[in-house]
């Protein structure tokens, strides 16, 4: 009887202390994604008035009293870029409140990951050649790289990487995109973006994959960037069923590595 009435109690105490966890828990989880909502709506209202501004803004560089004028013009640009950086900012907020509710589904299809790694290398070449970067890429032609996946957020996902390798190497640096076949299973492909850059110092690697972190802002100052790029990576990475990872070593220069599943 002891021993039943022993267990009545602890199986009791169970339950209501389930049962408080529970309700205590319904403000919070009400609060969060009150607040995932708010930021959602909030990214999504602001890039209509931006994309309207910005396309004002060209109009207006058009004008004779603008482009005769380097003050003017100047502020113009600025203003532009300005603009430009926010619908950027807004469209990270967006990506990322839409991941955090489940809200955002993947298109999957079948794709060949090499023909979309070309198209993504030919898009970050004006970058790359405007600071005389050498841009490499490296696959094994008689390989296969077919993977069920979501093109479009495949692609932002390599734009983010080869944006980021480009961005923190110096002028004359080598940024490399590998593609590489997993052969053991569960079969897969290694995505990997090279550089020669800045690198990332070893405490800091763990936490650059979270949101709005950057690496030692005086370092990064003059290097635009809001730190959401790599959580958005993460993000698409692991809703694809893959991991990504990074190896870098200070003044040499950093590896970003994707393995994406089949
Ligand atoms: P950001 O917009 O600041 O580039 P990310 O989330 O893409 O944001 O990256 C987070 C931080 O990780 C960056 O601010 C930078 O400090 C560091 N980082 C990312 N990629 C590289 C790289 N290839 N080389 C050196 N540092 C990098």
């Amino acid at each position: 009887w002891l021993g039943a009435a022993f267990l009545l109690f602890c199986a009791l105490a169970v339950y209501f202390s389930y049962r408080m966890a529970a309700k205590a828990m319904v403000p919070i989880l009400a609060s969060y994604e009150q607040q995932r909502k708010f930021t959602a709506d909030a990214s999504h209202e602001l890039r209509t008035p931006l994309s309207v501004l910005l396309s004002s803004i060209d109009t207006l560089q058009m004008e004779d009293s603008v482009e005769q004028n380097p003050f003017a013009a100047k502020v113009v640009n600025n203003m532009k870029e300005e603009i430009r950086r926010m619908i950027q900012l807004s469209g990270s907020l967006l990506t990322l409140a839409r991941s955090d509710s489940g809200h955002s589904e993947l298109n999957l299809h079948e794709h060949r990951l090499e023909a979309e790694a070309a198209r993504t290398m030919e898009s970050i070449r004006p970058l790359a050649e405007a600071k005389d970067i050498q841009l490499h890429y490296e696959y094994d032609p008689h390989a296969s790289f077919t993977i069920c996946c979501d093109v479009e957020r495949i692609r932002q996902l390599l734009i983010i990487l080869l944006d980021n390798a480009v961005k923190y190497t110096p002028e004359g640096g080598q940024v490399a995109l590998t593609l590489e076949s997993i052969h053991e299973k569960p079969h897969g492909v290694l995505i990997k973006v090279r550089d020669t850059g800045i690198g990332i110092p070893t405490e800091d690697q763990p936490h650059v994959f979270d949101r709005f972190y950057r690496v030692d802002k005086s370092r990064t100052r003059q290097i635009e960037g809001y730190g959401l790029g790599l959580s958005i990576a993460r993000w698409i990475t692991e809703a694809h069923g893959g991991s990504i990872q990074v190896e870098s070593v200070l003044g040499e220069g950093s590896t970003f590595t994707v393995r994406l599943p089949e």
